[in-house]
């Protein structure tokens, strides 16, 4: 079944993600908790502003890697749901190009355009 196999494809393809995500979050030192991301950094390290600086980036950058692995989760729960690839907004395919580019795409192009506009 064609169905099927594509849907092991999109499976394979988002836990990869995922699982990049993770190491990237494990090399940073970073940690999730529940919904909040833990960045362990040297005391010593921790004193001078520019630490302080960069640790503010490191986090803000955390936020965004986790932002995107909850995405990536919520793609991969529409997938075993049988809804993946479709529009949240319109209920449209959204399209094999778009999703290739990013796998956990909720919405389609129009959607995603009226929604930035808006
Ligand atoms: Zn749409």
């Amino acid at each position: 079944m064609a169905q099927q196999r594509e849907h092991a494809e999109e499976h394979a393809r988002l836990e990869e993600q995922l699982s990049s995500i993770d190491s990237q979050l494990h090399e940073q030192g970073a940690s999730i908790e529940g919904d909040e991301v833990e960045v362990s950094v040297d005391e010593g390290f921790a004193d001078s502003a520019h630490a302080t600086a960069e640790r503010s980036e490191l986090i803000s950058h955390m936020e965004q890697l986790h932002a995107h692995r909850a995405e990536v989760w919520a793609a991969l729960e529409r997938l075993d749901a049988g809804v993946y690839g479709i529009c949240e907004r319109c209920g449209d395919e959204i399209g094999p190009e778009r999703l290739e580019a990013m796998p956990a795409a909720r919405l389609c192009m129009s959607c995603k355009q009226a929604e930035a506009v808006a």
